[in-house]
């Protein structure tokens, strides 16, 4: 982990390299509270959590009047009802059950929630995320759900090893959200595409990006503990 220096360094040099292009998203999984605190601190207005029961056990010692925190990682349907009120935003919705459940939570609570629709952009069997032949329809579904609000789309991409190797995701995922925005006249103002973390955030803004989520470039390593 980085110490409090670094990441102040950091956070100034990635939000000059974005020079206002995109938002920046910190991904905060295994960072302490102090840590996020301080990034809150330094200029982060926008933090990222993975895992359902670290955001709960964090949510109280994050200083929330300066962040918006959004959800990012793998979402169990039976966990929606921990984090409908706790989140600004939900960027993996990858399934009808779970847009189901969050429509049904958002109900309940009175409120309508900001998704986006994670796209498995390499068609990769291990990776969640709608395919791009089904991801039209299933925007459209999300867009028939009172409580929720399609704000945009987010992905993944394959694992890839040499600089600039995932451009080719990140452009077909440009043109999957131009086409969309573009049929979605009526329900949606689409106006997120969450890609880039910290090996290609740069590369995604320039394959036209909104929101990067970059957690290891601006915190150090992660240091997994199993509690
Ligand atoms: C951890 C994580 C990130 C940030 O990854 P880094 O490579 O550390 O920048 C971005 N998006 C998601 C969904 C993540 O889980």
């Amino acid at each position: 982990m980085n110490d409090k220096i670094q990441v102040a360094e950091s956070i100034a040099r990635i939000k000059a390299e974005l020079d206002g292009r995109a938002r920046l998203l910190a991904a905060t999984k295994t960072v302490p509270p102090e840590m996020i605190n301080f990034a809150l601190e330094q200029g982060i207005d926008l933090i990222g959590e993975n895992r359902v029961n670290e955001l709960l056990k964090k949510y109280d010692s994050i200083n929330r009047d300066k962040a918006e925190i959004h959800f990012i990682g793998a979402l169990q349907t039976n966990k929606v009802k921990y984090i409908i009120d706790k989140v600004d935003m939900i960027h993996s919705v990858d399934r009808v059950s779970l847009a189901d459940e969050i429509e049904r939570q958002a109900a309940k609570h009175g409120i309508i929630m900001p998704v986006l629709a994670e796209v498995n952009i390499g068609n990769e069997i291990t990776k969640s995320g709608v395919s791009p032949a089904e991801i039209y329809e299933f925007c459209r579904y999300l867009n028939s759900l009172p409580h929720l609000k399609l704000r945009g789309l987010m992905a993944i991409p394959p694992k890839c090893e040499e600089k600039g190797g995932n451009n080719e995701y990140f452009c077909k995922m440009r043109k999957i959200f131009v086409d969309i925005s573009y049929q979605n006249v009526d329900n949606s103002n689409m106006d997120v595409l969450s890609l880039g973390m910290s090996d290609d955030y740069l590369d995604a803004v320039e394959c036209g990006s909104t929101m990067v989520r970059v957690g290891s470039s601006i915190f150090g390593k992660r240091i997994y503990n199993n509690n």
